[in-house]
């Protein structure tokens, strides 16, 4: 996992930004050439040997006809085959899902078919291997029991399956950025402030930008457009420092108020609440209006038809609306962020137990959330602790059973509706109190120790077996 850092630059003048421009689309439409001519299979191996498939072009005296210099076609081309690589493995998960999922296929069939697509977690994907699914090349070894023909249908199902879930092959549409190289930028510093000087199309010219802020930066960057602005932003990516990880175990439960509460009972950014409101009700706002607008629109249709036109130009336009709604996106994810930062630097951890953030749904819906923002928030919460995960050195339990984690006694063992009312804890029978969510993030953190309870047992069961236990603890 590598880590992007972002660095912007002050508004460009005119003719820097000209030239920053023409860069630019040179090198898009560099890339969506490189893109429509190695996308088709045939040219598939070349993904496990892209230096080779450049040293060949240079063999052969290949100049861009968009007028990049050499190391610059070079990087589109690296850039292309990247994208390629990264949809084709989006696709194999996805074909690897139905593959268990699909019941027609007898087990000697799945295994073949999950042969060709195996992947070694060392030495990568045998792209040759792979490639022979759609040139029907009669790929075999010594494991696989399947005749022929049993071959070649697997071969057929998986062509005709990557080909429903590819759709339509990438494309660059917009010139939204470009890659340099280390030899075709140079980063200084005047006064107090950080420049980078970055080549254009021109041999020898560099464009020089000035920046906010100060980074060290070496190897390949992305030059990315603000074209609002005038502006650009300098993406450097890079292997994150890797912490080693701590000696507690920590419990967190997953709120719509604050991102989470832990089991020692702090509550991580409880302005997190707001935000997330905020969007929510921006978005609901948004579509009830637009609604409304699309409504009138059908109505002016036939009596006025440019009216019609207007209305959908000027109210039922994308644009601002993405803007604004990214606004809204970036402040929830910033709390979210700190959130995971304020956890793991202060607790620690070796391993954090969680719910199935399925359950995220339930109290969003208490507290109106739309639908969109509630997905929005599982997805960016799962990318967060992933990440997290892998800097801070942190094990991954998977989610635990959340089934009555809001109900059981920490202490005692009861379990009970009645023991929490709203925001607090109250046992019923101990009078063990507390914050109603530290008590959940409490309880997780035991079960990832629960041998009886697992993520599979079914809700039911749960209660069964905690009441169960109670009752043998009073026993005794
Ligand atoms: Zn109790």
């Amino acid at each position: 996992m590598r880590q992007t850092i972002k660095q912007k630059s002050l508004p460009l003048n005119r003719d820097k930004w000209a030239k920053i421009v023409q860069t630019a689309e040179a090198y898009a439409r560099q890339k969506d050439a490189f893109l429509v001519k190695y996308g088709h299979v045939k040219y598939l191996h070349h993904l496990s040997a892209k230096r080779k498939l450049r040293d060949e072009l240079v063999a052969v005296g290949f100049t861009s006809p968009f007028g990049l210099q050499a190391r610059q076609w070079k990087l589109a081309l690296d850039d292309a085959l990247f994208t390629l690589e990264r949809q084709w493995e989006a696709a194999v998960v996805e074909v690897k899902e139905r593959l268990y999922r699909h019941e027609g296929l007898s087990d000697e069939e799945k295994h073949y078919a999950f042969w060709l697509l195996y992947r070694d977690k060392k030495h990568g994907r045998d792209w040759e291997r792979f490639q022979a699914i759609f040139t029907n090349e009669d790929m075999v070894n010594e494991e696989i029991n399947l005749d022929t023909e049993g071959r070649a249908r697997v071969r057929k199902y998986l062509q005709r399956t990557f080909r429903r879930i590819l759709g339509k092959r990438p494309r660059v549409k917009k010139a939204c950025s470009f890659v340099v190289d280390q030899q075709m930028y140079r980063v200084f510093t005047a006064g107090k402030r950080q420049y980078i000087a970055v080549a254009t199309l021109t041999p020898g010219e560099r464009v020089v930008i000035p920046l906010t802020g100060m980074h060290a930066m070496q190897g390949n960057l992305r030059v990315v457009l603000l074209p609002d602005e005038q502006a650009v932003e300098v993406h450097l990516n890079r292997e994150p420092r890797i912490h080693p990880s701590g000696g507690e175990e920590a419990g967190i439960d997953l709120g719509v108020t604050e991102v989470f509460t832990d089991d020692a009972g702090k509550k991580y950014r409880p302005e997190y609440g707001e935000a997330l409101q905020e969007m929510s009700d921006h978005i609901l706002d948004k579509s009830r209006k637009r609604g409304k607008l699309w409504a009138l629109r059908r109505k002016f249709l036939e009596q006025d038809p440019n009216k019609a036109w207007r209305i959908l130009r000027r109210n039922l336009g994308l644009i601002k609306q993405t803007k604004r709604n990214k606004r809204y996106r970036s402040r929830c994810e910033n709390e979210i962020n700190r959130a995971f930062n304020e956890l793991y630097k202060e607790r620690r951890p070796r391993v954090i137990a969680y719910e199935n953030l399925a359950h995220l749904r339930g109290k969003a819906k208490s507290k109106g959330l739309s639908r969109k923002v509630s997905g929005w928030q599982r997805n960016i919460i799962k990318e967060r602790r992933e990440y997290k995960n892998y800097i801070y050195s942190v094990t991954d339990p998977g989610p635990q059973n959340a089934a009555y984690s809001s109900q059981e006694c920490p202490q005692c063992g009861w379990v009970d509706a009645r023991n929490r009312n709203g925001d607090i804890f109250k046992c019923r029978q101990c009078g063990f109190t507390a914050d109603a969510d530290q008590v959940a993030a409490m309880n997780l953190k035991k079960r990832l120790h629960d041998e009886e309870i697992t993520r599979y047992t079914p809700y039911k069961k749960v209660k069964a077996i905690l009441l169960q236990r109670y009752y043998l603890k009073q026993a005794n």
